[in-house]
């Protein structure tokens, strides 16, 4: 069971993004494996920390987590089970404790760290039913990979360690930190021969496929994270991200509304006068539904759990049929005699009870 993040940095609810912020430099300070070398426990705390604000540090992600928990960024993206790592967290201090701790910092334990490559962004384009659904879906990427035939030798400048060391005075008091190498980016290595056609890294693009699994439910602007899909690093480090961005069709007749599904059903005034059977479309098959004789123009009938399921995996949301009588625009002349002389017919005087609620009442039902 992972710990609420708000427990986390020990802020309520309510807090403030300022709060937020001082709270995460309070652990990251406190947690920091400098401070902590070999202990493994202060190491969970500090990533721990980081993963909490990484959330609550972003309105979005945060409106996300208060909504679904823990949920909202799991399966294909997300943190995974590993939690974050340490080059995610230390590129996330550039803005906690200005540029002086951005890239470097220390690095972990000071010991060489590992490259990564840059992170792929893409946008995958879903209709309602394959969000109702879930689905696998194939998206082509050019990643940058690394040309075969490239060969490296040591970085003259670090000496292949990757990293200057210098001391700095910061917030923390007079600290030695490491900066990463300007000559090899890190990577404690140089590009000594280029592959035809690769740049000056010995990289070239590759178009791969790569099988993206969406689960049901997400919403446009979720993002999710396809670990190690993204630019392969230099030499020898891990590869980026790929970050899958959802964007949510528009559906012809149908409109979400959180998991809640609303479309509008079209009947004759006969069928209004008469009653009738209707099939109708929804996200998981048709289904028919019965109108009774006397059904009236906006009435809202509830189909339970025929909306789309909920992320979190429990609850779905309802489908909602709006009932809209449709008046014929032109009528021939029996017709016309037809309805002039039901003009003074008490039966067609609209007559309301308390059943009969106006718009504005079923829709205060509805959200109460
Ligand atoms: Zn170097």
């Amino acid at each position: 069971m992972k710990e609420d993040y708000y427990k986390v940095l020990g802020i309520d609810k309510g807090a403030s993004e300022s709060e937020i912020k001082k709270a995460y430099r309070k652990s990251a300070i406190k947690y920091h494996p400098d401070k902590n070398p070999g202990d493994k426990d202060a190491e969970a705390k500090f990533k721990q920390a980081a993963e909490a604000y990484e959330v609550l540090g972003n309105s979005d992600k945060r409106a996300k987590y208060d909504q679904f928990g823990h949920a909202a960024f799991e399966g294909a993206g997300g943190f995974g089970s590993g939690g974050m790592n340490m080059d995610d967290i230390f590129s996330q201090f550039g803005d906690i404790f200005g540029s002086a701790f951005g890239g470097g910092f220390g690095g972990f334990g000071g010991g060489q760290r590992r490259s990564k490559g840059t992170n792929l962004r893409i946008k995958v384009s879903l209709t309602i039913s394959e969000i109702a659904n879930g689905v696998n879906k194939k998206i082509k990427v050019k990643r940058k990979v690394q040309a075969p035939g490239t060969e490296f030798s040591t970085c003259s400048q670090c000496g292949g360690s990757g990293q200057v060391t210098q001391i700095t005075n910061t917030i923390l008091g007079r600290m030695q930190s490491t900066t990463t190498c300007n000559v090899c980016s890190g990577t404690g290595k140089i590009v000594s021969r280029k592959a035809p056609g690769s740049d000056s890294n010995g990289q070239i693009l590759s178009e791969e496929t790569v099988e993206v699994k969406i689960p049901a439910g997400v919403e446009d602007g979720m993002q999710l994270r396809v670990s190690g899909k993204g630019n392969e690093a230099l030499s020898d480090g891990i590869p980026g991200d790929l970050l899958v961005l959802i964007n949510e069709l528009p559906d012809e007749n149908l409109k979400r509304e959180g998991n809640n599904l609303h479309y509008d059903l079209y009947i004759s005034i006969s069928e209004a006068v008469l009653g009738i059977s209707k099939e109708i479309n929804t996200v998981s098959g048709k289904v028919r539904i019965k109108l009774d004789a006397g059904i009236q123009s906006g009435k809202i009938l509830r189909l339970r759990g025929k909306g789309l399921k909920s992320i979190n995996g429990y609850g779905n949301g309802d489908l909602l049929v709006h009932v809209n009588v449709w008046t014929p625009k032109t009528l021939n002349k029996e017709q016309r005699e037809f309805f002039q002389q039901m003009k003074n017919n008490e039966h067609f005087t609209p007559n309301p009870d308390k059943n009969d609620k106006s718009f504005f009442e079923k829709v205060k039902d509805m959200f109460s």
